[in-house]
């Protein structure tokens, strides 16, 4: 029977420690975009495998990939009744160029105030560390009250190009119910968060040619089709005056957002103005009948990212361009699926494109959306735990961007993802002077025992 006091008070005991523990991890400059951190890498894995040895864990190896190796470990001691939660980290950080914009050493972590100062002391070996000190807390008051796996990876700032085939290869070995992934923080200092959608993406490259050669525009001008201009027309027909994309069946999978979502979504205090502010635009343009927040983390969006045709040096050139070339991404959300979505951008295009140019599509990558269902018991016990550390219910919210770990985990696992942390958005996340903020941290942990208890049961 886990003591949950017991295990409170020993988080609480133990602050200093801990957080010598995290300096020393920090120590450890695991930047891996840096070829030549390969040593470092290594090291910083070998580091979280002796942790989680430490915590009486089971099966712990540091496995190979086709890039930075993997940690995991596992305790099922709680019995098979009870569920088990994988818990996701990465090891790994960004860069810290431009150093002479940091006051401190990077990998030196130094305690200012209430914040600690250093590279990854917030992404996220802080999160980390207090994901593994509320296991290491609860085994000190009668052990884990649910089953964890432990899967911390080295490859998540260079986009984890080697995480889907770990998973596919290790099934079994991650066989879980839910995924606690900490690597997404809190709107506020006062507002726990916890994020249950996340949209895909699909990106491609669209690429119109007319004549062999740009033309003279006075020669040719008028007889042939401008393949920029084409691309314009093309475009902007891909968009109606709603602000709705038109490609036929877009959103045929798309699943409303429900009443409840939409009232949950509303208490975050994420409103026009803020937008507004943050962006600079003289107005916004949400997708008619939705609030921006709705748009951007429960509706799908198509987006230009870039356009090329033509002269566009200094001074004036009269050509007709022979080419033009779009780069197109489209957002997606549930249940809307990459390959579906490509082949009916291909279907509006054979509409749209006139026979006067040539057209060829390319899908450069396709990611999955995911949407965890609210109900679920582990998001409950997570949302209790939240309210008895942080003295209020935890505000819900969809994201605009995509986390591939979290859709790979969904879709080859089965796995639903719970996404929270404890850093802030002044943290300066893969920026100079990256901190976290230290009560909200110990507030995580104490969420965390909370969780694994709730979720135990007893
Ligand atoms: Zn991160």
């Amino acid at each position: 029977m886990t003591d949950l006091r017991l295990a409170l008070d020993f988080a609480q005991a133990n602050q200093a420690r801990f957080v010598a523990e995290l300096k020393e991890f920090i120590r450890i400059p695991s930047i891996s975009t840096d070829p030549a951190a390969m040593p470092e890498m290594q090291r910083a894995a070998a580091w979280v495998a002796k942790k989680l040895r430490s915590l009486g864990m089971q099966n712990v190896a540091v496995l190979p990939t086709a890039g930075k190796p993997v940690v995991f470990g596992e305790l099922l001691a709680a019995g098979p009744d009870k569920p088990t939660v994988l818990v996701y980290g990465h090891y790994d950080v960004q860069p810290v160029e431009p150093l002479e914009l940091w006051n401190t050493d990077p990998f030196e972590a130094v305690q200012i105030g209430e914040n600690l100062y250093a590279r990854g002391a917030s992404d996220m070996k802080g999160q980390i560390m207090v994901a593994l000190k509320a296991i290491e807390a609860l085994q000190q008051a009668g052990g884990m009250p649910v089953n964890v796996k432990v899967l911390i990876e080295g490859e998540e700032e260079i986009g984890s190009p080697n995480l889907n085939a770990f998973i596919a290869e290790h099934r079994e070995l991650l066989a879980s119910d839910i995924a606690l992934n900490p690597d997404t923080g809190m709107i506020a200092p006062d507002l726990p968060t916890i994020t249950y959608g996340l949209r895909g993406m699909v990106y491609f490259e669209l690429r119109l040619s007319g004549p062999k050669q740009d033309l003279h525009s006075g020669m040719y001008g008028g007889a042939v089709h401008n393949p920029a201009q084409v691309l314009c027309e093309v475009v902007a027909g891909m968009h109606d005056a709603q602000g709705r994309v038109t490609l036929p069946g877009f959103y045929d999978r798309v699943r409303p957002l429900s009443a409840e979502e939409r009232a949950e979504l509303a208490r975050l205090p994420l409103d026009e103005a803020f937008y507004l502010e943050q962006t600079g635009v003289p107005a916004l343009r949400p997708e008619a009948g939705y609030t921006p927040l709705e748009s951007i983390g429960g509706r799908p969006t198509l987006e230009v990212n870039g356009l090329i045709s033509g002269f566009t040096g200094e001074g004036q050139k009269t050509v007709l361009p022979a080419k033009a070339m779009a780069k197109i991404s489209m957002r997606l959300v549930p249940d809307q699926e990459p390959e579906e979505v490509h082949q009916k951008f291909r279907r509006y295009l054979e509409a749209a494109v006139p026979p006067t140019v040539h057209w060829e599509l390319v899908k450069m990558s396709g990611g999955y959306p995911s949407l965890t269902d609210r109900h679920l018991p582990a998001v409950e016990a997570l949302c209790q735990a939240m309210e008895a550390t942080f003295g209020k219910r935890p505000v819900f919210r969809r994201e605009g961007g995509s986390v591939p770990v979290v859709a790979q985990m969904q879709t080859i696992l089965g796995t639903p993802s719970v996404l929270t942390g404890f850093g802030l958005p002044d943290d300066n996340l893969h920026a100079p002077n990256e901190k976290t903020h230290l009560p909200t941290l110990w507030k995580g942990l104490d969420t965390l025992i909370r969780f694994f208890v709730i979720l135990g049961g007893d």
